[in-house]
């Protein structure tokens, strides 16, 4: 009983929310089933909702909490998918008190699932935990396909040595080798820095226009869907590193990348 109850108060909610969006057709415009009208308004009407339904998202975390301790493994060498070689991993960088880059790079990336879900979303990860070592860059730059994701989006900090830079960054793979590694992703970056500016941040006061085109990251050479990697801030710059160690920063973080992503995929399908 308590199920039927359940039911009829969300089919009141979705008949009210198809009104509320003047979802429902006018009879005239009717050439085919009535039903499916219906049907199709209805699956619009609680998409609204969750607007991210049918999107498979795969976030890439940086590092690896365990890479430090395994040099072996992390300094084997790889494809950067141009046809040179490069370490399959790096420990990453750290802010002054020692809070370490991966860790940073795990934590956003575990709000921004729970808010990209929130919308609907499918999310994917690279890796599931911060104490495990790798996986390579050739990996991450492929998980984007072996997920049979829609985009991707690589969260790191960086580690200018000047410690007066900063500001957050995005990384686009150029020249592109694939159709997703033009347009496609430069879009997406373009949103995703639309998105931190909005949200706030600083953008960087060393990469012009907050846009760096580079052809040496794997991770960003082997996808073949739309991939942006993102230097969130400037680990070794004092109010980067604040925002950086406060929960309220790192929320305010995973906010604005999900809203980047939503502008993004407000004018792109996801893949069938
Ligand atoms: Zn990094």
């Amino acid at each position: 009983m308590r199920t039927s109850t359940a039911l009829r108060g969300t089919l009141t909610l979705a008949s009210a929310a198809m009104l509320a969006l003047g979802l429902t057709l006018p009879a005239a415009a009717s050439t085919t089933d009535p039903s499916d009208e219906e049907t199709a308004s209805l699956q619009r009407a609680l998409r609204s909702g969750r607007p991210l339904l049918g999107w498979t998202i795969a976030l890439d975390p940086g590092h690896n909490g365990g890479n430090s301790a395994d040099p072996a493994a992390i300094n084997q060498l790889v494809s950067d998918g141009r046809g040179d070689l490069k370490p399959c991993n790096t420990v990453g960088t750290a802010t002054a008190s020692g809070y370490a880059e991966h860790e940073f790079n795990f934590d956003v990336a575990e709000r921004l699932t729970t808010h990209l879900e929130r919308l609907g979303a499918t999310v994917v990860l690279t890796r599931e935990d911060d104490e495990s070592v790798g996986p390579c860059v050739d990996i991450r730059g492929r998980f984007a396909v072996d997920a049979d994701a829609d985009l991707m989006i690589s969260i790191h900090a960086n580690g200018s040595l000047n410690t007066t830079t900063e500001g957050y960054f995005a990384i686009v793979a150029d020249p592109a080798i694939s159709e997703s590694q033009g347009e496609p992703s430069l879009s997406l970056a373009d949103d995703l820095l639309g998105a931190l500016a909005d949200g706030g941040f600083t953008p960087s006061t060393a990469v012009e226009d907050a846009l760096s085109l580079r052809s040496d990251l794997a991770t960003l050479n082997f996808a073949r869907r739309p991939a942006v990697m993102l230097e969130l801030g400037e680990m070794r710059n004092p109010d980067d590193a604040a925002l950086m160690e406060s929960e309220e920063g790192r929320q305010a973080y995973a906010d604005a990348i999900a809203a980047g992503i939503l502008t993004w995929t407000e004018d792109n399908e996801p893949r069938d």
